[in-house]
């Protein structure tokens, strides 16, 4: 065997790779050009590309829709032709010869939304069914366009439909995807592809019932394809391509000085989430995280940056505190016993009382006959507290925050709470909640002095 050949197999036999594309990197003709370029980077390694619609669009197919189920046919006309015009530019611009461009598919998918709109003013009807048959045009769109631009570039390029391969319940507008169904399909109708042509265009956000009907599932959910992609091929890693460069150490309105955390583990991002980062919903994940597939984030207008890689849980990674985070609009509840000899609580009925109100508890520290618990504001109300009252007796603490420090293997880092505290100076701390998890320290604040202590303990830890 030659050299060549030699190489030719074992990428041949490389396990591929998925990059996923958001709406604002797909917005235009430039910015498909820059995905074409980032993808470069992995010509040879099986890339599958997953893109979201042009920035915007989705929400136009909602609002069509909604104007065609309120009998408003000139309204929605009027979105078809700004749906025509924005497409058709792209491809204008994209500078493909027509007769090798996807012009007619296009053609016919445009023509395709106004009989539905048609349809639906009709019908005087808007199911959530039909709903998604308008949102699935959007990234339909935006995959044709997505794949002139690779053959522009001289890629040999597939567009997948991903409606043969992501089955879906038929729970319409927020379908949930069935991952044993998508692995058969992927196997029978992506690999293939895959092992054809040098890279494959797919769409996020769109699936089918068992049935083969147009399903969605959830706005935003392109992530969520990315990941059910990524794991049915059992991808080498699948990158999300969005707007920043990954998980910073802080947010960089209150930090400016925040830079990307390299490494997180999953539940840390799980964590982050919950406690205020929003680069991506870790939900959405869970596919890739099964099966140890890691999720790397990455900027799109910035590809060099390394971004931020999400590990499996148990993978090894530097200990200690990686990021703070502030969570504001909270507010804590003091509770102490009504009868003051008492020595215990009975801290339980607490409990019992904001799970009857499906408020979740945010964190809480007791200590013998005390307790004092942070959940968020707006679900907070007289009922609840009266019912605490019952009981308790209680003292409010409105308008706090809660500074996440989140981290890893925090449990086993002797010390590690020393360092943000004393940067805390005379900043009154409300309350400390250490040791529950290896992965957060919480730090509750009146709200007031909650940019100061974020910027004040990222400046001991990482600056
Ligand atoms: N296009 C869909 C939306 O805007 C899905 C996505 O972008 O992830 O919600
Ligand atoms: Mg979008």
């Amino acid at each position: 065997m030659t050299e060549q050949q030699t190489e030719q197999q074992a990428t041949s036999e490389q396990q591929p790779v998925v990059l996923k594309f958001g709406g604002t990197s797909v917005k235009d003709a430039e910015a498909m050009r820059r995905v074409v370029e980032i993808v470069e980077r992995k010509r040879g390694n099986h890339p599958v590309v997953v893109t979201s619609a042009c920035a915007g669009v989705t929400d136009m197919l909602l609002s069509t829709a909604r104007c065609g189920g309120t009998g408003d046919l000139n309204g929605a006309l009027q979105n078809v032709r700004h749906l025509r015009q924005r497409h058709l530019e792209i491809l204008g611009d994209l500078g493909l010869p027509l007769e090798r461009s996807c012009q007619e598919e296009l053609t016919e998918l445009l023509h395709e939304i106004e009989q539905l709109a048609r349809g639906v003013v009709l019908l005087g009807e808007l199911t959530p069914r039909t709903l998604d048959a308008f949102a699935s045009f959007g990234e339909r769109l935006s995959s044709l366009l997505l794949g002139d631009a690779f053959r522009a570039a001289g890629w040999d390029v597939a567009v997948a439909d991903s409606r043969q391969f992501i089955i879906t319940d038929s729970n319409f507008v927020n379908a949930s995807p069935l991952m044993p169904e998508i692995d058969a399909h992927v196997a029978e109708h992506l690999i293939p592809l895959v092992q054809r042509h040098e890279v494959v265009v797919a769409q996020g956000f769109i699936g089918r019932t068992l049935n083969g009907i147009t399903t969605t599932i959830g706005r935003g959910g392109s992530d969520h394809t990315g990941a059910l992609v990524g794991a049915a091929l059992h991808a080498t890693e699948i990158q999300i391509w969005t707007d920043v460069s990954g998980i910073l150490t802080a947010d960089p309105r209150a930090v400016p000085q925040a830079a990307v955390v390299p490494h997180v583990t999953f539940t840390e991002a799980r964590e982050l989430a919950w406690f205020g980062a929003k680069v991506i919903h870790p939900d959405t994940i869970v596919p890739a995280v099964e099966r140890a597939i890691p999720v790397v984030i990455k900027n799109s207008m910035r590809p060099d940056d390394a971004g931020t890689r999400i590990l499996p849980d148990g993978s090894p990674i530097s200990c200690g505190i990686h990021s703070i985070t502030s969570k504001r609009g909270m507010i804590s509840v003091m509770l102490g016993p009504r009868d003051p000899r008492a020595t215990s609580l009975g801290f339980q009925k607490a409990l019992g009382i904001f799970a009857a109100h499906n408020l979740p508890i945010q964190c809480a520290a007791v200590a013998e006959a005390r307790a004092i618990i942070t959940v968020e504001s707006a679900g907070f109300n007289d009922v609840i507290l009266a019912g605490l009252e019952a009981d308790y007796a209680v003292e409010l603490m409105p308008e706090m925050a809660v500074i996440g420090l989140i981290g890893a293997g925090l449990r086993s880092q002797p010390g590690i709470i020393s360092t943000p505290l004393s940067a805390l100076g005379a900043i009154p701390i409300s309350f400390v909640v250490a040791g529950s998890s290896d992965h957060i320290i919480l730090l509750g604040v009146a709200e007031q002095h909650a940019t100061e202590a974020l910027q004040r303990t990222h400046s001991a830890l990482f600056e």
